[in-house]
């Protein structure tokens, strides 16, 4: 099969243009997105689906359409999501195939994967509920209301499933999302938003619930932070925008960035600890921000688990090789006391087989991670690498370990992981890193509900607190107190007449 080329935005542009020609009234006045305001004399957005060139078009846009599906109730909210849960699904194969295109990095059978898991088990409308207090002076219900129109920056990691499941999530509670994609994930991003508001648009005559800047920038995203029409920030990237949007005038729910270590004890069972970690470090060649980033290993059982992830698949680097990588792999960035080691874009997102190239091993086919022993002061330790490429650290004892683990996530407070059947060493390394997710036994994606209970979300909220987020991440509590009555149980006698 052919590999599809990401359209053009300006041929989404146009085949809206034409969609809107062939189905609109004549009246509606339908212009090119940037280049007039809205649709002469209807006054409203209505046929842009969603594509935008001007923050404050977008987010008109969509006020008016968080004011159209208020009035649809429960029901409207669902029927929407449906239709962006079945595009997800139905066309994951064609719009995976863009966004692995246009961004250039990680694994295509991924890129599909997870826009599917994401259309199929976003938490929606099911997630919504209220609370309430009854006694002796009647009855308050705690209600979760949205809060209007809410401003999102997604990353290139996942361009796409970051929209599908912060749309889900933020829609099931009765909100529109206005998005500020990465700008080498845009394409897709402004395909995706314009199927799923042709669909929602069709069926239910609501458009525009979810935004997109066709053309983000940096100076767009301060624009979205900033507008007053947005109630609600979403940010999910690294540390520069997580700062960023800490620093914004309005609340702001930030998933920010990781470094997951692991730590592997004298107690685990390594072949299965090995499977866990290929797996997890792998997928969509360790792009994940929550997938494992470095490895610190117990030395009494050290040279077994390097022998186990040879069994389970991986291929490891000698000593010559992991330097050459690192040289490569990882540059410095920033000035003075900001220089930090970063990952070298060429690399970034890049198979296993490429990386044990560019260390001077032989690749080979259905190579999914490269490995191999470091020093904890290799820069592949504090580096948020994602690539698929782990340093395994040898220490002491668990406690060395668990300690060397807290220090390279940089107090993150992310993910952590760690292979052990020693619940006081699982219990201690909880503790001390005091991560969102801390997943024992298992691949990191465990944590989200993928091989683990739970449920998932490609937004964890991490400095803010808010973790794994669901719809009820995206509202404000409201109360609605009835004084005296409605409190049904007691004696009749007790009403006051
Ligand atoms: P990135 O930080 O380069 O970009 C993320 C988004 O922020 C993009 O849309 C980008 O254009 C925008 N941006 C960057 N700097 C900005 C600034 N100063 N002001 C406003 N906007 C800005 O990250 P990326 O490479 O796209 O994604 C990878 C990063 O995101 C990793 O650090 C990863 O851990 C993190 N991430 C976190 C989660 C989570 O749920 N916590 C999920 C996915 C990715």
């Amino acid at each position: 099969m052919t590999i599809a080329t990401a359209p053009d935005i300006r041929e989404i542009v146009r085949q809206v243009i034409a969609e809107l020609r062939s189905a609109a009234p004549a009246s509606a006045g339908i212009t090119t997105p940037g280049v007039a305001a809205s649709p002469a004399g209807s006054g409203s957005f209505a046929g842009r689906h969603g594509i935008f060139d001007s923050i404050d078009d977008a987010v008109t846009a969509s006020q008016e359409a968080f004011e159209q599906l208020e009035r649809l109730g429960m029901e409207g909210r669902r029927k929407a999501i449906n239709h962006i849960r079945r595009i997800s699904i139905d066309d994951a194969e064609e719009l995976g195939r863009m966004e692995f295109v246009e961004t250039k990095i990680g694994r295509l059978e991924h890129k599909i994967e997870k826009l599917k898991v994401l259309g199929e088990r976003s938490p929606g409308v099911e997630f919504m509920r209220s609370e309430v207090f009854s006694g002796d002076h009647g009855l308050a219900v705690i209600e979760h209301a949205p809060f209007g129109v809410i401003g999102a920056i997604t990353p290139v990691t996942h361009s796409l499933p970051t929209i599908t499941g912060n749309a889900v999530s933020m829609i099931a509670a009765g909100n529109t999302v206005v998005v500020n994609p990465h700008p080498s994930g845009k394409k897709v991003a402004a395909e995706g938003v314009r199927r799923f508001n042709a669909a929602i648009h069709r069926d239910i005559g609501i458009d525009n619930l979810v935004s997109l800047i066709a053309e983000p920038t940096l100076d767009t995203a301060n624009a979205l932070f900033n507008h007053r029409g947005v109630k609600l920030i979403c940010v999910t990237g690294g540390p520069a925008v997580a700062r960023a949007a800490l620093q914004a005038s309005k609340r702001a729910i930030v998933a920010g960035p990781g470094n997951p270590p692991v730590v592997v004890d004298e107690t685990a069972d390594l072949d299965r600890a090995a499977r866990a970690i290929i797996y997890g470090a792998a997928y969509d060649n360790n792009l994940l921000c929550i997938a494992e980033k470095q490895v610190f290993v117990v030395a009494s059982v050290f040279d077994r688990m390097m022998a186990a992830m040879e069994r389970a698949g991986a291929l490891r680097l000698n000593a010559t090789q992991v330097d050459t990588l690192t040289r490569k792999a990882i540059v410095m960035s920033g000035e003075g006391v900001h220089r930090h080691p970063v990952p070298c874009k060429d690399l970034l997102g890049q198979d296993a087989s490429l990386l044990a190239m560019a260390a001077g091993a032989s690749g080979r086919d259905g190579l999914e991670l490269v490995f191999g022993e470091t020093d904890n002061d290799n820069p592949f330790v504090p580096t948020e690498q994602m690539m698929p490429f782990l340093p395994f650290v040898r220490c002491r004892d668990v406690d060395e370990a668990i300690r060397l683990a807290h220090e390279s996530e940089h107090g993150f407070r992310h993910t952590a992981i760690i292979h052990s059947n020693s619940v006081r060493n699982m219990t201690k390394m909880g503790r001390l890193l005091d991560t969102t997710l801390f997943v024992k036994n298992g691949a990191s994606v465990a944590g989200l509900g993928l091989g683990g209970e739970g449920y998932i979300s490609f937004s964890i909220a991490t400095p803010t607190g808010e973790g794994v987020t669901t719809p009820l991440t995206f509202t404000r509590q409201r109360r609605c107190t009835l004084v005296d009555d409605l409190c049904i149980l007691g004696s009749p006698d007790t009403i006051n007449h």
